[in-house]
């Protein structure tokens, strides 16, 4: 079995970083309680890194920890929501921000793109769904599950659209130093101080391999935070205080680790896209960001296999490799492979899929 549908780093998580969570086990601080927003520390290292990254002058006040990206996701539908608020998604969608949505009493409403935009939606897009219930869009970029990465020009004119709109933006960067084409991802933030209704969320899953620590941020208007914070009291508390540790050495530490995963991520993009494109019937759009292709299977689709996710069972059955089917993500006739894998299992894996094919 190869599996190509990790959301995942496969990397361990840096030394450093494991030297650091294993000093704070030993500390009794960590074995108690602690603010339900997160450590102070950790909270003002969130400020430097979304200053560094992000381009946005943030007070630690403004930043809360959270049980990873994805809490802050919810939470940040949770604060801003009220029940049937509609809140525009671009699809393909990460699966979690309908049901994040539809969990905080809102509504979510698909914005379609296509591959001849890269997977990206303009204004056009957004007004063609935009209603008087319209309160929120969610913004990923580097994407999952395109891997789209949205230029400053275009983030400029989703901000202006948003400010003159009123619309908020819940903008999810947990890919943003995961970009190839620059070291960072433009960031909807630096381009546009002015705008008020921003929550950025962010997190060291991805750019640490830290998936299994769960921790994660959002950072955005003071009451926005105080509402946030209000709730995970209630709902789960604090981060675990060992997790919080870490996540400070990961911010505070040596950021070579993270140079050198994204060029290993890179080289493992193009052999990933050169190897799908190769083969017939199949178009693919060439990923920016993150770590994922998003062809589309449509020439593929026939009898015996009339869905991209009947395509993905048969890829499974058949060659023994697992893949996403675009209609996890909205948009069937597609599949999700991810490339945080080894070379050698990339290689082998593409070669089973192009075998199968051949067999259609
Ligand atoms: N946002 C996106 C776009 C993701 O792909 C993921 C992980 N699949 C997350 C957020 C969740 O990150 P975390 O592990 O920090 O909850």
């Amino acid at each position: 079995m190869i599996s190509f549908a990790a959301g995942e780093p496969d990397f361990p998580t840096p030394e450093h970083i494991l030297a650091a969570a294993s000093r704070a086990v030993h500390d009794p601080a960590n074995h108690h309680y602690t603010a339900n927003a997160g450590l102070a520390p950790l909270r003002e290292a969130i400020a430097e890194n979304t200053l560094r990254y992000s381009g946005m002058p943030a007070d630690p006040s403004q930043v809360m920890v959270t049980n990873g990206a994805k809490q802050a996701i919810f939470n940040a539908c949770a604060a801003i929501l009220d029940p049937g608020d509609e809140v525009l998604v671009p699809s393909p969608y990460w699966v979690t921000y309908p049901a994040s949505i539809e969990l905080a009493g809102g509504v979510p409403v698909a914005v379609p793109s296509t591959a001849d935009t890269h997977f990206k939606v303009s204004v056009a897009d957004l007004e063609a769904h935009r209603g008087p219930r319209t309160k929120a869009l969610i913004l990923v970029s580097p994407s999952n599950p395109s891997g789209s990465v949205y230029s400053t020009t275009e983030l400029e004119q989703l901000a202006a659209w948003a400010i003159s709109t009123g619309t908020w933006v819940i903008a999810d960067e947990i890919y943003q130093r995961l970009a190839y084409a620059e070291p960072v991802a433009p960031s909807i933030a630096q381009i546009t101080p002015d705008l008020e209704n921003l929550v950025l969320v962010n997190g060291v899953a991805k750019s640490f391999a830290m998936t299994g620590w769960r921790v994660g941020w959002l950072v955005g208007p003071n009451d926005v935070v105080d509402a946030a914070a209000r709730y995970q009291s209630h709902a789960s508390g604090n981060v675990a205080n060992v997790s919080q540790q870490a996540a400070l050495a990961a911010l505070t530490g040596p950021q070579d680790v993270v140079e050198e995963m994204r060029q290993a991520f890179d080289r493992r993009r193009k052999l990933m896209h050169a190897g799908v494109s190769a083969m017939p019937g199949i178009r693919c759009h060439e990923p920016a960001g993150a770590f994922y292709v998003f062809p589309n299977v449509t020439a593929l689709l026939g009898e015996g296999h009339p869905s991209s996710e009947r395509l993905a069972a048969g890829i499974l059955e058949a060659a023994g490799v697992a893949v996403v089917s675009g209609e996890a993500f909205g948009a069937p006739g597609h599949l999700r492979l991810s490339y945080a894998l080894g070379e050698e299992d990339i290689e082998r894996g593409l070669s089973r899929i192009a075998a199968f094919f051949d067999t259609l």
